[in-house]
């Protein structure tokens, strides 16, 4: 954990360009109070419940980060460039994607109180499609068939966990009780465990802190982020040393809530996909 003396502007953009892996000479290109009412939203870590533009009249909704720090972000990368670029220089950083691709998807499954005929049917249409998949389970649940569960990393799935009981608490011990208990069972069946995604995607500091503490590697949690690239949360003057890695936050139970028929959830999310394009 690294802690900041003060959450001026200027570290939350240093840290943004830190991420991008950035060249050090544009590091250079900007003053002390660059972008500070801009900047000031970014380290804003409240929830609150958003309407998503769906299909005619049916919008599904979700309760996720008050903020859009993917817009914020792209807003300061933006005004850095083109200081960088007044300054006669390029704007150096990593590609945003491994290997040349120009965007990645990921398929995610949080196994909420999932049967075993539901997780194996799930499954068989994922080799079907030769689709690998990140399953996040729901310990309880899947604890009386976790060999079986175990059993499918053979064939490329990653398993991590999404909780013991499907809670995400407000304090650090019942947090840490839940989580290690789950972690302990997958691990006691032959399944390493780096991955943590919280029940109902909430987030808070102990939770933060929790995976912190257990080292974890990465957490996903819409209502810190989503729709955006992987990030470290800023809050209580540092920086998460757990990568968040943001999601859509509307998932097919949001869309059934929101009244949506099958070919309508599918035309929502080809209508996503293309605008990540
Ligand atoms: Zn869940």
């Amino acid at each position: 954990m690294r802690i900041f003396n003060s959450f001026s502007g200027i570290n939350v953009i240093k840290e943004i360009l830190r991420h991008e892996r950035c060249a050090e000479y544009v590091f250079e290109c900007f003053p002390p109070d660059f972008l500070k009412e801009v900047v000031r939203p970014y380290s804003d870590i409240k929830s609150e419940l958003k309407t998503f533009s769906g299909i005619g009249d049916k919008n599904p909704s979700e309760t996720v980060a008050k903020v859009s720090r993917a817009s914020l972000r792209e807003e300061i990368v933006h005004s850095v460039k083109k200081k960088v670029f007044e300054n006669n220089l390029p704007y150096i950083h990593l590609s945003y994607y491994p290997m040349g691709y120009r965007t990645i998807c990921a398929f995610r499954v949080d196994c909420d109180v999932t049967d075993r005929a539901s997780f194996f049917n799930l499954l068989n249409h994922a080799e079907k499609h030769e689709l690998p998949m990140t399953w996040f389970i729901d310990v309880a649940s899947q604890e009386s068939y976790m060999k079986e569960v175990a059993s499918i990393r053979k064939a490329g799935h990653d398993i991590q966990l999404h909780c013991y009981n499907h809670v995400t608490y407000g304090n650090y011990r019942k947090n840490e009780k839940n989580i290690r208990k789950g972690k302990d069972l997958m691990e006691a069946s032959g399944i390493p465990v780096s991955g943590f995604v919280s029940p109902f995607g909430q987030w808070n500091p102990s939770l933060n802190k929790v995976l912190e503490d257990m080292e974890f590697q990465y957490s996903s949690e819409f209502a810190i982020g989503y729709d955006d690239l992987p990030f470290y949360p800023f809050f209580n003057r540092h920086i998460s040393s757990v990568l968040q890695i943001p999601i859509h936050p509307i998932c097919i139970g949001s869309l059934r809530n929101a009244g949506f028929m099958p070919h309508e959830m599918i035309a929502y999310f080809d209508t996503l996909v293309s605008t990540k394009n």
